[in-house]
C-alpha cells in the first residue's frame, strides 16, 4: 500500500465506499491530468472513461477554461446571490437562456445536482400554493430513478441504493414503473390522469436513468409523458443533471424527447465538470407565481452559500462557448456509433457480458452475476490495471468518456474491457 492510499485512508471518507476495505481495493489516488488521462501519485495514466462521475466534458485541463477560471479570479471569487448580484453569473444565466428548453428561463443556482434536485422538489411544491391551488402535495416518479443522495432528491429517487434504511424519513411518493419495464409510459400517463388533482410535478430523468445502469427509454414515449402532464396540469421536472451538455448528443435530452420542462434541473457537466455548480431553471409560468410584497409568503425562502458561484460561472460560460468552437455535439453522435459498433462487436460475444445499453456517451455493459457477484467490482479493478478508468453500478460497468473522446481513444477503452472480462469471467463461462 503507498504512503498516499495509507494518508487517504486514515483520514477521508469516501462517499458510496466501504471504508474497512478501501486501503486494500487498490484505489487510484490522482495527482494531476492531461487531457482525458488521470496521472496518479506514481507517475501511472489511466483514460477516465467515466469523466470522474460523469462531470468532465472536454477532459482535463483544458487551457481555455483554465484561462476563464484566472481571468476571474482577477475579479472575485464569490460573493452572495441572496438579494444581490454578480456579473459572472448574470452573463452565465443570459448565455444559459437560449439554449435551455425552458420559455422564459430563470435559473436560481445551487452547488451539487442533489441541492438543485431539492429546489426544483420546493418550487413545485410552493407554486401551487402560490397559485391557490390546494391539494397538489405529492410528486410522481419513477422505479429506478436517482436524484441525489439529500432527503428530498431521496425521497423522489427509488429505494433501491440502500435507501430502504432511510425510509422513515423519506416521505411518501408516488411510483410509476422504470424505464427497464415494457409499458412504463402508459402506466405513467394513466398515473399522471388519475392522480393529476394531488400531483405537484412528475420528476423524471429524461430519456436515460443513469444510476439505474442507463437504462435507456424511447424518446417518444417520454414526449407522451410529458404531452400528459401538460395536459393535466401537473408539473413537468427534467433531471438533466446526468444527460445535460451533450451526453446523448443534443445540448439537453429534453430537446430529444420534444419537451419543454416546466422546471429543468441541470448539474454535473455545467462547468465542464471543473467546479461544484447545478441549477434549477423555471419556466416564466412558474417564476412568476413567487412574485408578491416583499417578506411576503409567495417567496422562495430557500439558497445556498454557494449558490451562483463566480468562478464556476465563468467556467460555464466558456463551457458553452468550447462546446459550440468544438463541434461538440456531432463528435458525440459520431463517436457513439462507433462505441456502438466496437461494444457490439469485441464484448457483447464475451462469456459473462448479458446486454449491451449505450446512448450518446452514456454506455453500461451488464455482466452476469448470478454465480459471482463481485464480478463488475473484479472486472473494474482489472480494466484500471489496465490503465482505463472505469466504475461498476449493481451488474454493470459503466462507460461514460469524455465529450471529446478520439476513435482511438474508444478502442483502448474496449479492449482494456474486453481482456479484463476474459480474465476474470468465472472459468465455467470462459471455457
Ligand atoms: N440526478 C441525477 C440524474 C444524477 O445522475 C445525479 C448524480 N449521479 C444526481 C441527480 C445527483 O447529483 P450530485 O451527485 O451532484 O448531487
Amino acid at each position: 500500500m503507498s504512503d498516499w492510499v495509507e494518508r487517504d485512508a486514515a483520514r477521508v471518507w469516501h462517499g458510496f465506499t466501504q471504508m474497512s476495505v478501501y486501503g486494500e481495493s487498490r484505489p487510484v489516488v490522482v495527482e494531476r491530468a492531461e487531457g482525458h488521462e488521470l496521472i496518479d501519485t506514481e507517475g501511472r495514466r489511466y483514460l477516465d472513461a467515466v469523466s470522474s462521475l460523469w462531470v468532465s466534458t472536454l477532459g482535463h485541463r483544458v487551457p481555455e477554461l483554465d484561462q476563464a477560471l484566472v481571468d476571474q479570479l482577477g475579479r472575485i471569487a464569490h460573493s452572495t446571490m441572496l438579494g444581490n448580484g454578480n456579473v459572472a453569473t448574470i452573463e452565465l444565466a443570459e448565455a444559459l437562456a437560449p439554449l435551455v428548453p425552458v420559455d422564459d428561463p430563470r435559473v436560481l443556482f445551487a452547488s451539487d445536482g442533489a441541492s438543485a434536485v431539492e429546489q426544483a422538489l420546493r418550487i413545485a411544491f410552493q407554486f401551487w400554493a402560490n397559485e391557490g391551488v390546494s391539494g397538489k402535495t405529492r410528486f410522481l416518479a419513477l422505479g429506478g430513478a436517482y436524484h441525489g443522495d439529500t432527503f428530498g432528491a431521496l425521497s423522489v429517487g427509488d429505494a433501491g441504493f440502500y435507501g430502504e434504511l432511510f425510509a422513515p424519513l423519506r416521505f411518501p411518493v408516488l411510483r410509476a414503473p422504470g424505464y427497464a419495464t415494457p409499458g412504463w409510459a402508459d402506466a405513467t400517463i394513466a398515473l399522471v390522469a388519475e392522480h393529476a388533482h394531488e400531483l405537484a410535478a412528475l420528476v423524471i430523468e429524461p430519456l436515460v436513468q443513469g444510476a439505474a445502469g442507463m437504462r435507456i427509454a424511447d424518446p417518444d414515449d417520454v414526449r407522451r409523458v410529458g404531452e400528459a402532464c401538460a395536459a393535466h396540469d401537473v408539473l413537468l421536472v427534467c433531471d438533466e443533471v446526468a444527460v445535460g451538455f451533450g451526453r446523448t448528443g443534443t445540448l439537453f435530452a429534453s430537446e430529444r424527447c420534444g419537451l419543454r420542462p416546466d422546471i429543468l434541473v441541470l448539474g454535473k457537466g455545467l462547468t465542464a465538470g471543473y467546479l461544484a455548480m447545478s441549477a434549477t431553471v423555471a419556466s416564466g409560468r412558474v417564476a412568476d407565481a413567487f412574485l408578491g410584497a416583499d417578506l411576503g409568503p409567495e417567496t422562495l425562502y430557500h439558497g445556498h452559500s454557494f449558490g451562483g458561484n463566480a468562478l464556476a460561472a465563468a467556467v460555464a460560460r466558456r463551457h458553452l462557448e468550447l462546446l459550440e468552437e468544438r463541434n461538440v455535439l456531432a463528435r458525440v453522435r459520431a463517436r457513439e456509433g462507433e462505441l456502438r459498433a466496437l461494444l457490439e462487436r469485441e464484448l457483447a460475444p464475451l462469456p459473462g457480458v448479458r446486454e449491451i445499453r449505450l446512448c450518446g456517451l452514456l454506455g453500461a455493459v451488464e455482466l452476469d452475476t448470478t454465480e459471482d457477484e463481485l464480478l463488475a467490482r473484479r472486472v473494474t479493478a482489472a480494466t484500471v490495471e489496465r490503465g482505463v478508468f472505469v466504475r461498476p453500478i449493481g451488474p454493470s460497468i459503466l462507460i461514460v468518456p469524455p465529450l471529446t473522446i478520439t476513435t482511438p481513444e474508444l478502442e483502448r477503452i474496449v479492449a482494456a474491457l474486453r481482456a479484463a472480462i476474459l480474465e476474470t469471467a468465472p472459468v465455467g463461462a470462459r471455457a
